[in-house]
């Protein structure tokens, strides 16, 4: 087996989406990024390159790529999946949290969940993701941004 761990934060923004997990979230404001900043989908990314120790997501995919501009990161999510599958592993499973003051997150949380599982192609029950706030502590609770941390296990298949 193997294990990877991701972290990943961005700052609000005005005129922004806010996607998380392949999700658009009606909000106020949404994430800043050199991609769609799906703080959620980054942080899974890192953690599945970080189980097979590949480096993370900004060496994969530079953000000064214009190539990479705005790019849904469910694409990039199955690029790295599929790394991950051609070199003989498949997740077992995935635990994440989004750490948010707002928006209220609980209501989009299967949907997020469907979607990275419809983006790996893997069963929900494989896919665990959480919400929490910082009780108005820090650049969360001032919600000046948004941190996502993921862990994944993997297994092999050959
Ligand atoms: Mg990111």
């Amino acid at each position: 087996m193997r294990i990877g761990l991701g972290t990943d934060v961005h700052a609000f923004a005005p005129h922004r989406k806010l996607v998380l997990g392949g999700v658009l979230i009606p909000h106020s404001q949404g994430l800043l990024g050199h991609s769609d900043a799906d703080v959620l989908t980054h942080a899974l990314c890192d953690a599945f390159l970080g189980a097979l120790a590949l480096g993370d997501l900004g060496h994969f995919f530079p953000d000064t790529d214009p190539q990479f501009e705005g790019v849904d990161s469910l694409q990039l999510l199955r690029t790295v999946y599929d790394r991950v599958l051609e070199q003989g592993w498949q997740l077992s499973n995935a635990d994440t949290v989004v750490l948010a003051e707002r928006p209220k997150l609980s209501p989009h949380l299967p949907a997020m969940r469907e979607s990275l599982a419809g983006c790996l192609q893997e069963s929900p029950s494989r896919i665990s993701i959480k919400a929490t706030t910082t009780e108005r502590l820090g650049f969360i609770g001032n919600e000046e941004g948004i941190a996502a941390q993921a862990i994944v296990l993997l297994h092999q298949t050959v």
